[in-house]
């Protein structure tokens, strides 16, 4: 008898991906990442980086990454607390925390480890998280992993955090963290975190913010949620990414040293990852001091600039932008099959604008997830738009 296909699941899943229009195949960038980019072979506006200041290929990051791999090589060959932690790491560190305004940081290989550590380190079984209902999926893979009692409070809802505080308080946890997205990755909201602040500050709970895409968009030069909102000080745990604005790959968490410390002992991404390559470090290194500098200041200033150009005229068109606060712009379908059609459709015409559908987003909330970033001309800016509203009209979006 012929032996099943074990792995025919693949297969079935697959085809159910086709049938509801949700197959995709991977676009493959040719060349460098920047706001008119060959994709798929076509040169197109490309409306869907995070590289929201241009770092990706920014000449001072690229010479620090050339110099490092001249000093120490191409890999850091071993897991930090082994012999993995080279003083380049130790510098960015430093840096982070400088720039933060905190006492300490500590980096990750990537954003979702930094989540995965963090929350791994804070929460174990006599413990309770309380996280939005849109964290972004590392943030709940991270809870998913720790034997925490869980809480989820509707998205940006002060009300529902305070009733859950108010349920919880009694029960005598060791600790209670409160989390949330600073900006909501594919809404672009900006979380009400001087509110959470003072609730964290009323119920005696820990407030960590994830500032994957806040670093070097909000705030003073781009330092994030608690400059934003004048509470530096006021959130325990920050943790952010190198690998959006930063232009690199990687996280970090910025905190107290005694926290930092607990990390180094317990985060296991931390531990049994290998150590990030030096020249990773020194590209982040770079581009921190690059943001804290007049250059980096301008830069954000020009994205907020392009951001506001190409909201004003997406919504000028009639499209749905949702409520971002931020560059990050959704363009809401609906139905995922229509988004995907919206983003093939614009591809054809020069523009490429990724479609996100369910399970990234909830059901019937497919949409084109936008980002304009610094560099982007008003030229390109204003055929993105001309392109939009052409193909809105024809799939009657608009
Ligand atoms: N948090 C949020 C809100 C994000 O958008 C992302 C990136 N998709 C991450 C964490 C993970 O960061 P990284 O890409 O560095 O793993």
């Amino acid at each position: 008898m012929a032996r099943k296909d074990p792995m025919a699941f693949a297969n079935e899943e697959l085809e159910a991906l086709k049938e509801k229009g949700l197959y995709q195949k991977l676009p493959i960038l040719e060349g460098e990442q920047r706001s008119r980019a060959v994709i798929n072979g076509k040169r197109v506006i490309n409306l869907s980086s995070n590289n929201y200041l241009g770092f990706n290929t920014h000449p001072k990051l690229k010479e620090a990454a050339h110099k490092a791999i001249d000093d120490y090589g191409v890999g850091a060959g071993a897991a930090r607390e082994i012999v993995g932690t080279m003083d380049v790491h130790v510098e960015l560190e430093r840096k982070i925390a400088e720039f933060k305004h905190t006492e300490a940081a500590l980096v990750f290989p990537t954003g979702c480890d930094a989540n995965a550590g963090v929350i791994g380190t804070i929460l174990g079984e006599k413990d309770v998280v309380i996280s939005d209902e849109l964290n972004h999926a590392s943030i709940i893979d991270g809870i998913r992993l720790t034997k925490a009692d869980r809480e989820i409070y509707p998205h940006l809802d002060m009300d529902g955090l305070r009733e859950i505080l108010e349920r919880v308080n009694p029960k005598g946890y060791r600790n209670i963290l409160i989390v949330s997205d600073g900006v909501f990755s594919m809404d672009g909201e900006i979380a009400p975190f001087d509110q959470i602040a003072d609730l964290g500050g009323e119920y005696g709970a820990i407030v960590m913010v994830d500032e994957a895409h806040a670093t070097g968009v909000l705030g003073d030069h781009g330092r994030g949620i608690a400059s934003h909102f004048g509470i530096e000080g006021r959130l325990d745990i920050q943790m952010g990414t190198l690998s959006k604005a930063i232009g690199a790959v990687g996280g970090y968490i910025a905190c107290s040293q005694k926290f930092r410390e607990l990390m180094e002992h317990r985060a296991r991404p931390f531990l049994f990852s290998t150590s990030p390559p030096p020249s990773v470090m020194a590209t982040c290194i770079a581009a921190i001091n690059l943001l804290a500098s007049d250059e980096g200041a301008e830069l954000i200033g020009k994205l907020w600039e392009n951001t506001n150009f190409f909201k004003k005229g997406l919504e000028s068109w009639g499209f749905d932008t949702g409520n971002s606060q931020t560059p990050i712009t959704p363009v809401m379908v609906g139905p995922g099959d229509l988004a995907m059609k919206f983003s093939t459709r614009l591809f054809e015409e020069g523009v490429f604008a990724m479609g996100i559908a369910y399970p990234t987003v909830p059901r019937g909330k497919a949409r084109l997830r936008t980002i304009v970033i610094a560099q982007h001309t008003k030229e390109e800016l204003e055929t993105a738009l001309e392109t939009f509203e052409r193909v809105g009209k024809e799939l009657r979006i608009i």
